[in-house]
């Protein structure tokens, strides 16, 4: 543990960016959950990250995150260092409908300049609260549209600090799902859009938000959907079937609004949220008899 202490120290002293000791977790994830980071690293650009990695060794526990939208992290937090793709990583280069787009760019920010732009394609993210990273992570998707749609190659390091890039296919992206070599830190991508009206694309968007607000609890912390949709079902629906809208545990909900989603009501421990999801598999499995599989990561000592 010592040995681990010291280690931190030294990755601290070969970054340039912000480093922040026992940093509460909760203060980074849309949830508003989670306890402290032994380190967080928010790297200042893409070599310092390199420098981070080097220094990490491939012996002390780190974990990558972005805006944190799609964590719950555990109430005891995460030991060793957590790395922060955020500021240091909003490169935006363009070539016609061809871009080059640092990692830490949020999607909400990213949409509205591509609109600026005239580039289409990203409208559906215009409400996701996530960053460019964790969406390639996530394929994050809505309203028919998605990551692997656009998307041409991802860049990032190996966790030796060796850089790579991955083109779309090699990265097999499915629902909600993208494979990366292990411990892959994603810096950027490469996408293709198509030119179009700014208007239009506004009209998209005001849409697609809209909808949000009309179906989803956005004035309550949460993570967005916490399960995915089960093949040709949806479990917002199945999550309503078997009466568990509304149900709590602790300051953590069932939203009622949107049954897929779980509402920090206030106060709730990373604990209540997991208590309440198992109760939410156990009984869509039971009225239903359908397995939930969670869209939300769950990390941190449990
Ligand atoms: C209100 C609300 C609405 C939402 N709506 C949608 C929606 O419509 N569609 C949808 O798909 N999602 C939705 N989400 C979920 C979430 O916003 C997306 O999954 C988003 O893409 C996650 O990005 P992030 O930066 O927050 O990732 P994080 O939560 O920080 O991380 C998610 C995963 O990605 C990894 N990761 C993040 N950045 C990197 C990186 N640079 N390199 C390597 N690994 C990385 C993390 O280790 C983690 O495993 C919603 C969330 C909320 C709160």
């Amino acid at each position: 543990m010592r040995d681990t202490g010291d280690k931190l120290r030294r990755i601290a002293a070969a970054v340039r960016g912000r480093c922040l000791f026992d940093e509460p977790l909760f203060r980074h994830t849309s949830f508003r959950i989670g306890g402290p980071a032994d380190l967080l690293v928010a790297p200042a650009d893409p070599d310092d990250l390199r420098t981070a990695l080097k220094a990490l060794d491939r012996k002390v526990p780190s974990y990558i995150i972005g805006n944190g939208s799609n964590i719950l992290v555990s109430d005891r937090g995460i030991r060793g260092a957590v790395i922060w793709i955020g500021k240091g990583f909003r490169q935006f280069e363009r070539r016609g409908g061809l871009l080059k787009l640092g990692a830490g760019h949020s999607l909400p920010g990213l949409v509205d300049q591509c609109r600026a732009l005239g580039l289409s394609g990203m409208e559906w993210a215009a409400g996701i609260p996530g960053s460019l990273g964790g969406a390639l992570v996530m394929n994050a998707g809505a309203y028919g549209g998605q990551m692997a749609d656009v998307v041409e190659s991802v860049f990032g390091y190996l966790p030796s600090g060796k850089p790579a890039e991955l083109s779309a296919p090699e990265i097999k992206f499915s629902y909600r799902r993208a494979r990366y070599p292990s411990g892959f830190v994603i810096t950027g991508c490469r996408m293709k859009l198509a030119s179009g009206n700014p208007a239009a694309i506004r009209r998209r968007m005001d849409k697609w938000l809209g909808k949000r607000r009309a179906n989803q609890p956005l004035s309550l912390p949460s993570a967005g959907c916490i399960f995915k949709n089960p093949e040709g079902d949806s479990a917002r629906r199945l999550i309503g079937l078997a009466g568990l809208r509304g149900r709590r545990v602790g300051g953590a909900q069932v939203s009622a609004k949107h049954a897929n989603f779980i509402v920090n009501y206030g106060g709730a421990r990373a604990a209540d949220v997991r208590k309440l999801m198992d109760q939410v598999t156990k009984g869509v499995r039971r009225e239903c008899g359908v397995q939930l599989a969670p869209e939300v990561k769950m990390i941190g000592e449990w």
